[in-house]
């Protein structure tokens, strides 16, 4: 795949760094959208990694999101001009 310029890339968060900055506090348990407590957004990121996940999306998957790399990455639209 090409990625040329203008090329977009959505953010995602790597579950074992990102398990081991709650679990150091370096990172704000809260980032665990769906969680209760620092034990329970450990709980969370340690079942996603038992369904063979190693990232999630930061915000909505996207198109051709893939759990295990990322985003894939978006040619930049045709149609529409945006300020990069
Ligand atoms: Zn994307």
């Amino acid at each position: 795949m090409e990625h040329g310029v203008g090329t977009t890339f959505h953010m995602c968060a790597n579950l074992e760094g990102l398990h081991r900055n709650i679990q150091q506090r370096t990172a704000s348990w809260r980032v665990v959208t769906d969680a209760k407590n620092r034990q329970h957004a450990l709980e969370i990121i340690r079942a996603e990694m038992m369904k063979g996940r190693r990232v999630v999306p930061l915000g909505d998957a996207c198109e051709g999101f893939s759990y295990e790399t990322g985003c894939p990455g978006h040619p930049p639209a045709t149609t529409t001009t945006e300020a990069t």
